[in-house]
């Protein structure tokens, strides 16, 4: 039904076992190959944006491409949100932590003006310690960050929650 967007949720692949064992990967590549698949994608994610938005984000990788695709619909640029080392400019970077170790996104210290109304887009969100630096770097940028648009939501890890928790409102197409 279109209600509960299954004609999105079959056209995600799982994969089990990827990248290490007893993780079930959700693969999007195939969503990404449907154009009615990616099309449906991009305007259920429109949808639900609230009120005017100066920028979308979008996190590296898979991120950029529903961030550039949602951009177009919404009118807006796209403010890349890059693994620490890629970008040729200033950066301003931020720490998160994994199941093992430290990881750094960065993005260019004046990709965004002071108060600009940015939306974070990424593919999936699962423990939510990406989305959650994406947005204290946004914020440390001057950016205003209320919303955030995922095509997924893996919800039993609590990244979501967390994410609302820091006051963002979590949109996401399939849980
Ligand atoms: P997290 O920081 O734990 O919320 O992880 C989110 C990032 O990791 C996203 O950029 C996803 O693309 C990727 N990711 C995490 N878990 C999965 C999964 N089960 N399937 C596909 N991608 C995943």
């Amino acid at each position: 039904m279109a209600n509960d967007n299954d004609d999105i949720r079959r056209r995600i692949r799982t994969i089990p076992d990827f990248p290490k064992p007893g993780i079930l990967f959700r693969d999007i590549t195939t969503l990404l190959l449907d154009a009615e698949g990616l099309r449906l994608t991009i305007e259920r994610m429109a949808e639900k944006v609230e009120g005017k938005i100066d920028l979308v984000a979008g996190i590296e990788a898979r991120g950029f491409l529903f961030g550039a695709a949602l951009a177009v619909k919404l009118g807006t640029g796209v403010l890349l949100i890059r693994k620490d080392g890629k970008l040729p400019g200033a950066t301003i970077a931020e720490d998160y932590a994994l199941e093992y170790g430290t990881d750094r996104i960065a993005i260019h210290a004046d990709a965004c003006a002071p108060g600009a109304r940015v939306l974070l887009v990424d593919d999936l969100i699962a423990t939510g310690g990406t989305a959650r630096a994406a947005v204290r770097l946004l914020r440390k940028a001057g950016a205003e960050v209320t919303q955030a648009a995922f095509v997924v939501d893996l919800p039993e890890l609590g990244g979501a929650d967390a994410l609302r928790g820091e006051g963002i409102a979590v949109n996401a197409l399939v849980a």
